[in-house]
């Protein structure tokens, strides 16, 4: 196979992501620090992402499927894998098969796993208020768990990110849970999580987004840095005059003469339209705001600022994770998970 350079590339900190891990590690306390690696590690590339972790101590990855978790095979030596989604009723091949726990998140899986799972270990998830995936706490009290040999306990933070009352609430809930239901661990905490403090973070913590460079919550800020730096390719620069428009719908006319560069992405990239009017990219410490609309493969950017600039540079798209999303309106997992196939993924 010849290998075909793509004119989009994301850059990927591997310091950052660690040094992300290590200070999520740091907050947990005495609890183990794990990564959520779903979703292809947020866009990132989830083997990647295991396999820098794993260099830095992590040991405890979740992923959402079964089929995330073969693309992971073979595990590094050591590592424990959690497939979030449970078994299904066409999933118990791959979970007999593959070295990796399910979490069980309701009364059917529990009883699918004792026919079927061979008593090897499994997690479980409690709902303790989210109302999504997991356990009511009554069945979890009810005795639907004796004898079943469980490895972690989880449940989930519906509003970490946010000042609720619904996080006491749930810890409350969770501690009432692990009095009665005995594992070898229990787990509740994500990103956010971490940051409500250390009561939050029993035996494990599970972050995923504050490993990419989202921020959780305003605790966070300045002590996590930028994992992913999308860039790319000037595929040509014009002169427009002034009074022209630019782009579908003539949305943006130049006020003057002015240079436009116009770059290989588009929202087939996850580069949305909602980056209209907002987004923007730099070159050589040159900012270049994004005009008109967003095509599926091509953007413009008004580059009148950045003389030198030619066919063939590269732009830094703007794409620090909290400013992009407040200023787009997507959230920062949307803007990780949605970044597409047509990036090179490239790691420094
Ligand atoms: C995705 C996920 C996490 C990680 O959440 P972040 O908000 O990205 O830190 C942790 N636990 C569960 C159950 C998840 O689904």
């Amino acid at each position: 196979m010849i290998s075909i350079p793509s004119p989009l590339r994301l850059r990927l900190d591997s310091a950052a992501l660690i040094a992300n891990w290590r200070w999520l590690a740091a907050e947990s306390g005495g609890a183990a620090c794990g990564a959520a690696i779903k979703a292809d590690g947020y866009g990132l590339g989830a083997r990647a992402v295991m396999e820098h972790l794993v260099k830095a101590g992590c040991r405890d990855f979740f992923v959402a499927t079964w089929a995330e978790a073969a693309a992971l095979m073979p595990l590094p030596e050591g590592v424990s894998l959690s497939v979030l989604h449970g078994v299904g009723s066409t999933d118990m091949v791959a979970a007999r098969m593959l070295p990796a726990r399910p979490v069980l998140n309701s009364l059917e899986q529990v009883a699918r796993w004792r026919d079927a799972g061979e008593g090897r270990p499994c997690d479980v998830m409690i709902d303790t208020g989210m109302n999504r995936l997991g356990l009511r706490v009554e069945e979890a009290l009810g005795g639907a768990l004796d004898g079943l040999a469980i490895h972690t306990l989880l449940s989930h933070l519906a509003s970490a990110d946010e000042d609720s009352p619904q996080n006491a609430q749930q810890l409350a809930a969770f501690r009432a849970v692990r009095e009665k239901v005995s594992a070898r661990r229990y787990s509740l905490a994500n990103s956010a999580g971490i940051c409500l403090g250390a009561e939050y973070a029993f035996d494990l913590t599970r972050p995923g987004i504050a490993l990419y460079g989202g921020i959780p919550r305003a605790e966070s800020e300045g002590k996590l840095r930028q994992v992913v730096f999308p860039e790319a390719r000037l595929l040509q620069m014009r002169g427009v005059p002034a009074s022209e428009s630019v782009g579908y719908g003539a949305t943006w006319t130049a006020q003057a003469d002015s240079r436009v560069a116009v770059v290989n992405m588009g929202y087939a990239d996850g580069y949305l339209r909602c980056h209209a009017g907002r987004g923007g990219a730099t070159w050589n410490g040159k900012a270049l705001p994004l005009i008109g609309r967003v095509s599926m493969d091509l953007i413009a950017f008004d580059a009148s600022g950045a003389a030198g600039l030619n066919e063939g540079d590269w732009l830094a798209v703007d794409y620090d994770l909290p400013g992009v999303a407040s200023a787009s309106g997507l959230s920062q997992y949307e803007l990780l998970t949605g970044l597409g196939a047509r990036f090179d993924r490239f790691w420094i």
